[in-house]
């Protein structure tokens, strides 16, 4: 039995990328098979699929960091022939072959069932993006936060992560409100359901004074820097951020007066290595929590072929939306 991938390798002419068609005996490591359906171009993929092979360890490689689809063989007893799965994050397309492929092989534990309700193609327009979100959005919720708060931030709003944060933010009854940087990105931020925009100049001063005025109930930040401080100094008493991004940089130019002061929290938000609990209780709140037409209405599909092509756009920031690969 074979199966076809988009193959990234090292050669004598440099990194290459081919579609080709591997033999069964190739697959990677593990107790679950899995045919894939869909896929997704990511900015991790983008990198993998660059002219370096960027997060690459070992080649040959197949890159895809996010894939979903029905299990054709498992060795394990959680999962049966015919199931519906979905992977994300373990650093599965980087240094475990991912989902650019018809085939591919997983350890059980690192997959979760495919909710009720939601399709392969649309679990790959939610993606690790969609599911960082929803842990983000899950973790200010176990903190406090309610809609009758207040205003809720959400940093670097027209991105992957942060449209999907506006989005579901919105459908749960939140004032949303989008800080971006692109002025044409309006319509479409008010359209995923923000209620004001911030322009990001707004917010891009390091911190001046520790506490500002309290203004936010709670944040999602994307972005990280003086951004993140300057958010931290705004934040309404016993207030949370969900830290998930650094967009804007890593460092954190902050003071600890809004953490004594006013009880503030900063939330840590990792998707990748995220336990399996949780995984699948964020999967169960997509399936019922985001507005999954309006994610469909922004993504794009493409074939394996166009991939390497759209990992080359995401780098320079062409890309608005989701892509998702037809296997
Ligand atoms: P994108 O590149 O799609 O979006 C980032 C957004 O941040 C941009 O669209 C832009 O929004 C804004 N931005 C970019 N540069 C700056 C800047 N210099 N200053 C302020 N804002 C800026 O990335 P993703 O949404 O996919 O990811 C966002 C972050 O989250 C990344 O840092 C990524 O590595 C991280 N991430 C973390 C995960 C985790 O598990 N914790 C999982 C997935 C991603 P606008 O144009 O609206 O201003």
């Amino acid at each position: 039995m074979s199966y076809t991938a988009l193959v990234v390798d090292k050669t004598e002419d440099g990194v290459t990328q081919t579609i080709q068609t591997l033999d069964n005996d190739t697959l990677p490591k593990g107790d679950v098979t899995v045919a894939v359906e869909y896929s997704s171009v990511n900015y991790k993929d983008g990198l993998c699929l660059s002219a370096t092979g960027g997060l690459v360890r070992k080649f040959p490689h197949v890159p895809g960091i996010d894939y979903a689809g029905t299990v054709e063989h498992s060795a394990d007893p959680r999962y049966m022939p015919g199931d519906k799965v979905v992977l994300t994050g373990w650093r599965v397309g980087e240094n475990h072959w991912g989902g650019y492929a018809t085939r591919t092989r997983i350890a059980a534990d690192k997959l979760v069932p495919l909710p009720q309700g939601l399709s392969a193609a649309q679990a790959m327009m939610v993606g690790t993006a969609g599911l960082t979100s929803m842990l983000a959005v899950m973790a200010l919720e176990k903190h406090g936060l309610t809609p009758d708060q207040g205003e809720v931030l959400v940093t670097g709003a027209s991105g992957g992560v942060g449209s999907v944060a506006v989005a579901i933010l919105a459908n749960l009854g939140y004032q949303v409100v989008a800080v971006t940087g692109r002025d044409a990105n309006t319509a479409f931020l008010t359209d995923l359901g923000a209620t004001r925009i911030v322009s990001r100049a707004e917010l891009s001063e390091t911190v001046k004074r520790p506490l500002e005025s309290e203004t936010w109930a709670g944040c999602i930040d994307a972005v990280g820097g003086s951004m993140l401080a300057r958010v931290l100094g705004q934040i309404k008493y016993g207030g949370s951020v969900a830290a998930i991004g650094l967009a804007g940089g890593a460092d954190l130019p902050a003071s600890v007066v809004p953490f004594l002061l006013r009880g503030v929290n900063l939330l840590g938000i990792d998707s990748v290595m995220q336990p399996f609990d949780n995984r699948q209780k964020a999967w169960a709140r997509i399936a019922t929590d985001l507005p999954i037409a309006k994610l469909e209405a922004l993504s794009t599909r493409i074939k394996l072929e166009d991939v390497t092509d759209a990992g080359a756009r995401i780098l320079k920031g062409e890309i608005k939306g989701r892509t998702i690969v037809e296997l």
